[in-house]
């Protein structure tokens, strides 16, 4: 049976549920494979609209990037509203917006609604991690006050330190509705409430092939779904299953330490307001606290597919870098996984074949939007689609490189990170 990676997550979360492997010949409306956020929440709102669903997961519920994410609930997209309105126009970039703001609120009710302890915070910092940064933190609030998001504030250097114990920084974008949470007990929340909506979910469970066609029909180790519609959910964890989705996305590896508890005073003193934080520069560190104490620090993006030896050796320096006064925590627990990057950055949502339908490459901010993809999703799919419709038509490049993509990518973040360094 398959067990979540050792994680502070995995340490707390709060529900052991064993959902069993399928071990039948199961005929339904829909078959979701992966059940991580964005799988989970197709199943759910299929459910919530009448479906019979069935999600297939490979390992456990949660067990993917959903399950050990730096739990940050991200606005916007990883490209600026004037790049959105680009590709799209300005009504499209509108759309795109709306689907913004309705994935935080998306989390935020499904807390409530679903009771799902998750130890969800908002409140979110920004910071420029270069005095030239400052210019996008300027920028970006003025483009988000353009879009009606006023709950915003522009910190200079000096302000900025009431906010955040570190000295390292030149201002930041604070936004009052984006935040973190406890990702792993989100996700098993989420889960908890598909199956009380009637969903069938199976663990252990990997799809192993798939035949298209006005059904399509999955097979399994030891079973089989035949389904009027499928949901591809894997995201960097699907491999090379559907090559037209394989081919759009990129896996990459991200890296997280957790430092034992800190003590209610000198984890406050930290991040007084409970803020989550992540920087500005390309490859970002981000980083808050936890329920107990603790920081939990992310960084160090890696391209290549190798995870590093010593994952502690690997971030730390990156947290002593923000906080020196961190040299003497322990360190209780480090890990890694998989995130999955578009060329372009911006989420690939769209259907294949009339029946297939996908959301991936959230490219950092899966957190919040794999929610709401998972409803447009099932809009989608009961017909009624225009949010979804406006996120399909990004016209998504694949990855150049054939079967050197993994190296030529290693190649660019050696740029970004020269970048960086540079400017
Ligand atoms: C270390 C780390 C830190 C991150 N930090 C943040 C953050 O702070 N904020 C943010 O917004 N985003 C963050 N992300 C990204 C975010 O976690 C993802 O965008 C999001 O969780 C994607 O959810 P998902 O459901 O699409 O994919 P996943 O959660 O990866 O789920 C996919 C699931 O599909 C299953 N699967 C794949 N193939 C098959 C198959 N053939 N059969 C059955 N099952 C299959 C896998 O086992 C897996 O459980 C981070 C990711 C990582 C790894």
């Amino acid at each position: 049976m398959s067990v979540h990676t050792a994680s502070y997550y995995a340490a707390t979360a709060n529900d052991d549920t064993r959902h069993p492997q399928l071990s039948e010949d199961l005929n339904v409306d829909v078959c979701v494979i992966g059940g991580g956020f964005t799988g989970i929440s197709s199943a759910l709102h299929l459910a919530e609209r009448g479906y019979d669903v069935v999600l297939l997961e490979g390992e456990r519920v949660g067990w993917g990037a959903s399950g050990r994410n730096g739990g940050q609930i991200c606005t916007a997209y990883n490209k600026s509203m004037a790049t959105i309105e680009k590709l799209v126009g300005k009504d499209g970039a509108q759309a795109m917006w709306q689907v913004e703001l309705d994935s935080k609120e998306m989390i935020r009710e499904r807390v409530e609604r679903h009771n799902i302890d998750c130890d969800l915070r908002w409140g979110y910092l920004h910071a420029a991690a270069k005095p030239s940064h400052m210019t996008w933190v300027n920028d970006t609030h003025d483009e988000w006050q353009r879009y009606g998001y006023t709950d915003t504030a522009v910190y200079d250097k000096q302000q900025l330190e009431e906010h955040l114990q570190s000295k390292i920084y030149h201002g930041a974008l604070w936004e009052k509705n984006a935040g973190h949470l406890h990702p792993l007990n989100y996700a098993l929340g989420l889960a908890r409430a598909a199956k009380e909506a009637g969903v069938r979910i199976f663990e252990d469970t990997r799809a192993l092939s798939l035949e298209k066609g006005s059904t399509v029909s999955v097979k399994t180790d030891k079973g089989s779904v035949r389904a009027k519609f499928l949901v591809a959910a894997g995201n960097a964890y699907l491999g090379n299953m559907i090559p037209k989705l394989h081919r759009r996305v990129m896996p990459v590896g991200s890296f997280i330490i957790a430092t034992e508890p800190l003590g209610a005073e000198r984890a406050s003193a930290l991040i007084p307001n409970n803020d989550a934080v992540s920087c500005t520069n390309n490859i970002v560190d981000y980083y808050r606290l936890s329920v107990d104490g603790r920081m939990l620090f992310g960084g160090r993006a890696n391209y290549s597919g190798y995870e590093p030896a010593d994952l502690f050796a690997a971030v730390r320096p990156r947290m002593l870098n923000v906080f020196p006064q961190l040299a003497d925590a322990r360190l209780d627990y480090a890990w890694g996984g998989n995130l999955a990057i578009t060329l372009d950055r911006l989420p690939h949502v769209g259907s294949l074949e009339g029946n297939i339908f996908f959301a991936h490459g959230y490219s950092g901010h899966g957190v919040a939007h794999t929610g709401i993809c998972g409803k447009l999703i099932a809009q989608a799919i009961a017909g009624t689609a225009e949010q979804f419709d406006v996120m399909a038509k990004i016209r998504h490049q694949p990855f150049p490189g054939g079967p050197i993509r993994m190296p030529m990518l290693a190649l660019g973040m050696m740029y970004y990170k020269m970048r960086d360094f540079l400017s």
